[in-house]
């Protein structure tokens, strides 16, 4: 996410601008602010870290994710972006909330300052878990190298967090069947409306993320990585995303957006049914079946188990009932030879 307000835990960041290379790391150790502990600073090919040093292991493997996932990064953004960026591991929590006054953390685990070419992470002494770092970083460093590609250009927010998010992560049944129920319900977020998600609850913003990654899906199925390239270069030169779609694939913005709302419900609508992702109806409604056929065999076997105890009711009252007759007639021919 940027610094602006992303009331959510989900998905933002950005970084700026790197190159990864081999690693000639130097360790220093510089006094910190205040009473803060010495800070340790570990410098690589494009990016520069500050951490206390019992972090140093974090670091490495943040370098490790770097490292592999910007050759991608360079290739699908098309364009040079050598900008150093640089990486602060927040020792507490509070040291991540006040490190960047008004940043808001995406996934309650970092957030990026494209401007400052600025990343942070909280220190996993914070988290308690390495999990979810790779995807947070790639995501994060998508959108600094993609703002430091762009120079400084207002990029629409569905292009920025699409380009992150479709850089960061594949995509689940779960995502895509959530997609599949607003494709249906015809409750997708315009490209244009997702400017605002910040503003937007929590599902709905999902949505508007997971529309943005397939947003940028769409360009490098229909118009290939080149496209996307062009675009990028034509949004750095121009400044308009109006005149940049033109330029790149030869229609305004709005009849981009028609064009990827059929793309989403050739691949989400109903026509979807028909199709390979005939599994996203199936695979439901095959649990609810089984939830179904689950609950109808403990039905009956309630009602075996009622019908039995039933039974031995009335089995010990007709013994009862046979041993009253039994003795009644046993009195009765006792009386008779008397
Ligand atoms: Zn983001």
């Amino acid at each position: 996410m940027h610094v602006d307000k992303a009331p959510h835990r989900v998905i933002m960041r950005r970084l700026r601008s790197w190159c990864l290379g081999l690693v000639s790391g130097v360790l220093l150790l510089v006094p910190g602010a205040g009473t803060a502990a010495e800070e340790s600073v570990r410098t690589a090919p494009g990016v520069r870290f500050t951490f206390e040093p019992v972090d140093a292991p974090f670091v490495e493997h943040v370098l490790g994710i770097m490292r592999e996932a910007s050759p991608h990064l360079r290739a699908t953004l098309g364009l040079p972006s050598a900008d150093t960026i640089h990486v602060h591991i927040a020792p507490t929590q509070e040291a991540f909330l006040t490190y960047t006054p008004g940043a808001i953390p995406d996934w309650g685990a970092g957030y990026a300052v494209p401007d400052r070419r600025l990343v942070v992470l909280k220190s996993p002494r914070v988290t308690g878990t390495y999990d979810g770092s790779s995807e947070l970083v790639v995501h994060e460093l998508a959108h600094v190298m993609l703002h430091s590609a762009l120079r400084g250009v207002d990029i629409p927010r569905w292009l920025d967090e699409g380009f992150a998010m479709h850089m960061a992560r594949e995509w689940g049944f779960w995502d895509r069947a959530s997609l599949v129920v607003a494709v249906m319900s015809g409750n997708l977020v315009s490209l244009g409306a997702i400017q605002s998600v910040n503003t937007f609850p929590e599902h709905r913003a999902q949505l508007a993320y997971q529309e943005s990654a397939l947003a940028v899906q769409y360009i490098l199925r229909r118009y290939g990585e080149a496209g996307l390239h062009t675009l990028f270069d034509r949004l750095r030169q121009t400044g308009s995303i109006d005149q940049a779609c033109l330029g790149a694939f030869g229609v305004s913005i709005v009849g981009f957006e028609r064009d990827w709302l059929e793309y989403m419900e050739r691949n989400y609508g109903w026509r979807m049914l028909l199709g390979e992702s005939l599994s996203l109806v199936v695979a439901p409604l095959f649990g609810v079946l089984c939830l179904l056929a689950y609950l109808q065999i403990r039905r009956r076997r309630r009602a075996t188990l009622r019908r039995w105890e039933r039974d031995e009711v009335d089995d010990w009252h007709s013994d009862e009932d046979d041993w009253r007759r039994k003795n009644e007639e046993w009195v009765m021919s006792r009386e008779r030879n008397e």
